[in-house]
């Protein structure tokens, strides 16, 4: 993979650019301004891959936003060697960056087309290794490995799965978009205080493409 000059030009502007809006955390930063994120692009937007946009992927879904990415991954607060779920691979760009955080990282598809390229692109870039990818329907987790200490789900559900928070460790935190199809999501942390208590809280409001129920 080539990551040449130009973009890392435009990378380390993208990047203080975002620094400059004041609210995410250094070290998710320092992570996105070392990962070629053009390499999660189709060749036809790898001219516009370090604008703060949301761009199509294959299967009509889209790779989030860099400020997005920034955002959720700060409000994660994920630690080194944390095991995270992610709901939602897509083009496997936020994946790369919860690997690059220290996080021991599964993700889920529904998308097969997906799920195949993400793999591909991150066995290229070498992050393949602390990254476990599940061809499978989101909602039903990954029971086999729970709890988690951290979930995020990067695509916008009506309501909050209880099967997640069920996967969730007490002390754990899940970020997830909340809403309808039409409207704004509002991006909500949950953290589990103890086996049967959460607490929400509202972050701000936030725009994915459909958090959907069974494998495509
Ligand atoms: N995190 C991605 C952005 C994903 S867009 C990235 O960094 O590129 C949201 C993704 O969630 C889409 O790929 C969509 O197919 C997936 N998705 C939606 N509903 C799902 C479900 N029930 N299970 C698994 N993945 C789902």
């Amino acid at each position: 993979m080539q990551d040449g000059f130009r973009h890392r030009g435009q990378r380390k502007r993208l990047i203080d650019r975002l620094r400059q809006q004041g609210e995410y955390h250094e070290r998710v930063l320092s992570v996105m301004a070392n990962l070629p994120r053009h390499a999660f692009l189709d060749s036809s937007f790898a001219e516009w891959a370090y604008r703060d946009e949301a761009f199509p992927i294959d299967c009509e879904q889209t790779i989030s936003q860099p400020s997005t990415v920034a955002w959720q991954s700060s409000a994660l607060q994920l630690l080194p060697r944390q095991k995270v779920l992610e709901v939602g691979t897509g083009s496997g760009y936020q994946a790369a960056v919860l690997s690059l955080l220290g996080g021991r990282v599964f993700t889920i598809e529904r998308h097969k087309p997906l799920y195949q390229k993400a793999k591909l692109t991150l066995k290229k870039l070498r992050l393949d290794r602390g990254i476990r990818f599940y061809l499978r329907d989101g909602h039903r987790g990954v029971p086999e490995l729970a709890p988690f200490s951290r979930i995020l789900v990067t695509a916008g559900a009506v309501e909050v799965p209880q099967v997640l928070v069920d996967q969730l460790e007490v002390g754990g935190l899940m970020v997830i978009p909340i809403g309808g199809e039409e409207d704004d999501q509002q991006l909500l942390r949950i953290t589990k205080v103890a086996a049967d208590k959460t607490v929400q809280e509202e972050l701000g409001l936030c725009r994915f493409v459909p958090f959907r129920r069974g494998v495509a």
